[in-house]
């Protein structure tokens, strides 16, 4: 599933090509992705300048020129592929080397540029809804999340005020929503090797008495931003079947410390130890037994 890098990826590769643009014709070859369509979907879309592309958690948000926004999600399997009407070949760098199945292209945007953005999604978990922008805050999707990781309010007080008193593991904490947005289960591990916390620790310990953030908090805020960055300026990570939206897969998986990297050894230097795999509420957890405490 795409997490928050490879989220931002795809928003950077829309930007130049529906900014600025207008939504000439959709196409909604099905009615529904996880939920249905909106009902005027297509209506309520064509005509429409799109004024930028920004992103909240794993969202991408198309503004629209109407004061709507088209709120979109890539679920477990969609990706958006950029091309050129009437030419199949690459003008503009953007070529496609494992082109997707057709039959799983279920909605296509024609923009005034020329350029088409199609939204590939085989399992059928994205999502596409179409929310007047004064609304969008509100949204049973938005209200609930917490502070984006990357953005300046999210700082180790705030996370330590958000663990306080939480029975549960670290882990699980991070990947809580309504705690920081937009971070997964790859870079949730990542970052708590950077940051040589273990995954079974209780959420409250990063905190004082108090709430108020230890040395803990202050290392797992810094490694948080950090492997985010990184990811982001390595074009997002590109697991599965997730794909760029030009088409390219990401080259990030190559980086991951511990993730995907059971009984190989432990990066860090001087450790020795062996990444190890346990499952912590469902999920795989990555770490470092030796150097994360
Ligand atoms: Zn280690």
């Amino acid at each position: 599933m795409p997490e928050l890098p490879e989220v931002e990826t795809v928003r950077r590769g829309l930007q130049p090509v529906m900014a600025g643009a207008r939504i000439v014709r959709v196409e909604a070859r099905r009615p529904d992705l996880r939920r249905p369509l909106p009902r005027d979907f297509v209506k309520r879309l064509e005509g429409q300048t799109v004024t930028g592309i920004g992103r909240r958690a794993k969202y991408l948000i198309a503004e629209l020129s109407s004061g709507d926004v088209l709120l979109m999600h890539l679920g477990m399997s969609g990706s958006f592929r950029v091309g050129r009407e009437n030419d199949t070949k690459t003008p503009g760098g953007f070529h496609h080397p494992r082109p997707a199945a057709p039959a799983h292209d279920h909605v296509v945007f024609h923009m005034s540029s020329g350029a088409t953005v199609t939204f590939n999604d085989p399992r059928r978990f994205g999502l596409m809804l179409i929310v007047p922008r004064g609304e969008l805050a509100a949204h049973p999707l938005m209200r609930e999340l917490g502070p984006e990781p990357l953005g300046n309010a999210f700082d180790a007080s705030l996370l330590a005020a958000a663990c306080a008193g939480k029975k549960t593991s670290l882990k699980a904490a991070l990947i809580d929503q309504t705690i920081v947005a937009g971070l997964g289960n790859i870079y949730a591990c990542e970052a708590l090797h950077r940051a040589r916390l273990s995954p079974k620790r209780r959420a409250s310990t990063i905190a004082a008495r108090g709430g108020a953030p230890n040395d803990r908090a202050r290392a797992l805020v810094a490694a948080i931003k950090a492997v985010l960055a990184d990811a982001i300026k390595a074009g997002g990570s590109s697991l599965r079947d997730h794909r760029r939206t030009d088409g390219e897969l990401g080259l990030f998986q190559h980086h991951f410390r511990v993730y995907d990297r059971d009984g190989e050894p432990c990066v860090t230097p001087g450790c020795g130890g062996t990444v190890r795999r346990i499952v912590q509420n469902g999920r795989s957890t990555f770490y470092c037994p030796v150097c994360q405490k």
